[in-house]
């Protein structure tokens, strides 16, 4: 971190959109974040992939706001910013511990925080030193900017980037983003530079390493595939890929009424195939019918 958090807040650039807001003023920018750290729950989450979460948990600390902002949003409720409680480095340095120390979380999962990226590094720098040692997981949707994710080199063991979109159009339908693939490559890389080697304790939990998620969205298989097929063609098997097919209907979109419905179990499989047939082997897949509002926790604030 070359600034003060009040100099990043001041005219905030720290993703993709750089909109300049001076959230130090009290405005908003794309991502609807204030200055100050906010969150919506941090508690012990059991439904990430069966290393993150294992039987432990993982510690999720889920921020309010996000810069992607997709239509489609399965935690909508908390990523326009509005919900959420307002809390310090401080405060948020004492969650991380109480997670390690009272909850026993597998690790510290720090879901869609790029926001907050000062200050979470001033949280973590402050945790460590007071005996946080459990690996730091940084959970995001990839549209990230390679400055901001370089001021966590050495605080994050464990990135688990989504890559939604090979297709700038679809980008730009879902998410107002159709530059979304160029940066998800670009911060993709800066993980893969910081956690080269993936890393498995004796109980199977990750230490190191990179976890690329890729949802699956009903009528876009091709984007689905052209997706795997960078991934793999890139970073062949030094990173995991998990292929998702929870996705959730969340709202009516008259625009997009593909949106409407679950990914069929044809679908699924012509995806899973294609995995296969290109020679992905490192690859969490989901079983059965996984697709169900259960993997969206409540976002009462709990343990903030
Ligand atoms: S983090 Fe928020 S305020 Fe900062 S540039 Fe991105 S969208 Fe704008």
């Amino acid at each position: 971190m070359t600034g003060s958090v009040e100099s990043y807040m001041r005219r905030c650039t720290l993703c993709p959109r750089n909109c300049g807001a001076d959230r130090m003023a009290g405005r908003m920018g794309y991502c609807g974040a204030p200055a100050r750290i906010t969150a919506a729950r941090a508690a012990l989450h059991m439904w990430e992939e069966p290393c993150i979460s294992g039987e432990k948990g993982s510690g999720a600390v889920f921020f309010s706001g996000c810069s992607l902002g997709c239509v489609y949003c399965q935690n909508y409720r908390i990523s326009g910013g509005s919900l959420g409680k307002e809390i310090s480095e401080e405060q948020l340095c004492e969650i991380f511990l109480r997670l390690q120390d009272e909850d026993g979380a597998a690790n510290i999962n720090l879901v869609t925080a790029g926001h907050y990226v000062p200050q979470i590094c001033l949280a973590l720098e402050r945790a460590r030193s007071r005996g946080l040692s459990i690996p730091v997981v940084y959970n995001s949707s990839g549209y990230e900017k390679p400055q901001t994710l370089q001021m966590l080199d050495g605080l994050v063991d464990i990135y688990l980037p989504d890559f939604k979109y090979m297709d700038g159009g679809l980008a730009k339908a879902f998410s107002k983003a159709p530059d979304y693939p160029e940066r998800a490559m670009e911060a993709l890389a800066c993980m893969v530079r910081q956690a080269p080697v993936c890393r498995f304790d004796a109980d199977g939990y990750m230490t190191a390493g990179v976890i690329v998620r890729h949802l699956i969205l009903p009528g876009h298989v091709k984007n689905s595939k052209a997706v795997l097929s960078y991934l793999y063609e890139t970073y062949g098997d030094s990173i995991y890929i998990s292929i998702m097919n929870q996705y959730t209907p969340v709202a009516d979109f008259p625009d997009h009424p593909e949106l409407n419905r679950k990914v069929t179990e044809r679908e699924y499989e012509r995806v899973l195939d294609y995995a296969l047939s290109i020679g992905i082997e490192n690859a969490f897949i989901q079983e059965g019918d996984t697709a169900s509002e259960s993997f969206i926790p409540p976002f009462d604030c709990q343990g903030v």
